[in-house]
């Protein structure tokens, strides 16, 4: 006998919820997605009528519902907001240009303007330029910290107020053990926030609409929906931390599916006692993004880069930073340690 849907009771029932295990139909299952989505942007009061927003598109599967939904909860609840598509090009042959053509599709489908910054315009260097230097170990070191500060470059660009990024809770609750796993008690205090407010000058606000939403339940919405998606995952993709993370908050989630909502609220509840150190933010000496030293993360690895020491930016090497910086000559030993790659 089929299985009805215990919302309307008429329909039959297509999925059952990841979340909450719930027998749905489709249109049960659009309603009830959308709704916690709204619900979370409510509760958490995400956005200002008249505000500029612009989403972070990839291509990929996350953004592509971000924007949708977005799109969509606009028109439903008359936020009053004014969308934008912000895309980044790290130029990775084979992946980006193939998913940024999917961003181009998106635009047309959802009649929203559309930005793309490079690495090559803002840096002078593509990703696979920089992974021909440096290898496949740290390569994403350098891309996740050039695409925050693009995303923010881009977003200036744009003249926006806010940036929605397409986080679910899988990724923030993977964030969350890698950052207990690492001790890094900064990132861990505010890897669960939903929104950031401008850190300063040139950091555009960020927020994560799909916080609560289970990485399972926003790929069946793409199918359901038919969304238009691009799924490869990055040639230059090792990243072995996060991929233990995931892998055991996936064998965590397949025994009991509410303990990726148990990590957030965890990490949601967490405090640091008082007199823990922690990293001052000032700016970077050189572009006047912010930093909490002397130069910011994103100038210290495009100098490697630039340098051909491509370890520069990798590991503690302050030391080495200074002296580099202050155009002091180096030791063949420390060249040697600067120059060393792990491919
Ligand atoms: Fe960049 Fe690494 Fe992500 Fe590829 S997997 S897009 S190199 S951060
Ligand atoms: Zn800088």
């Amino acid at each position: 006998m089929p299985v009805l849907c215990s919302s309307c009771s008429h329909k039959r029932a297509v999925l059952k919820r990841p979340k909450t295990a719930h027998s749905l139909c489709k249109e049960c299952f659009f309603w009830a997605f959308e709704e916690e989505v709204h619900q979370t942007i409510v509760a958490a009061k995400l956005f200002k009528q008249g505000e500029r927003v612009g989403i972070a598109a990839s291509g990929g599967k996350d953004s592509t519902v971000l924007a949708h939904v977005m799109k969509l909860l606009n028109e439903r609840y008359n936020y009053g907001l004014e969308l934008m598509l912000l895309s980044v090009d790290e130029g990775i042959t084979g992946y980006r240009d193939d998913s940024l053509e999917t961003v181009k599709r998106n635009q047309e489908q959802y009649e929203l303007p559309l930005k793309i910054v490079s690495y090559e315009e803002l840096y002078g260097w593509t990703m696979d330029a920089i992974v021909k230097q440096v290898g496949l170990k740290n390569n994403c070191t350098f891309c996740g910290v050039f695409r925050r500060q693009a995303l923010d470059r881009g977003a200036i660009m744009l003249k926006v107020d806010k940036i929605c990024t397409g986080h679910n809770a899988d990724d923030v609750a993977e964030t969350v053990f890698m950052n207990i796993l690492r001790g890094d008690i900064a990132r861990l205090r505010r890897c669960t926030d939903i929104s950031t407010t401008s850190e300063g000058e040139g950091v555009v606000p960020r927020c994560k609409p799909l916080k609560y939403a289970y990485e399972k339940e926003i790929v069946l919405y793409a199918y359901f929906k038919k969304l238009d998606y691009f799924s490869t995952e990055c040639i230059y993709s090792p990243n072995a931390y996060r991929g233990h993370a995931r892998t055991f908050l996936k064998d965590l989630e397949s025994v009991r599916p509410s303990s990726i909502m148990d990590v957030i609220h965890s990490g949601e509840n967490l405090s640091v006692r008082e007199g823990v150190k922690m990293p001052v933010q000032g700016t970077c000496d050189r572009c006047g993004y912010i930093s909490s030293q002397a130069l910011c993360k994103s100038c210290v690895l495009l100098e490697g880069l630039n340098r051909g020491l491509p370890r520069l930016g990798i590991g503690k090497h302050h030391r080495l930073h200074n002296k580099i910086l202050s155009q002091q000559p180096l030791t063949e030993k420390e060249e040697k340690k600067l120059k060393s790659v792990d491919f």
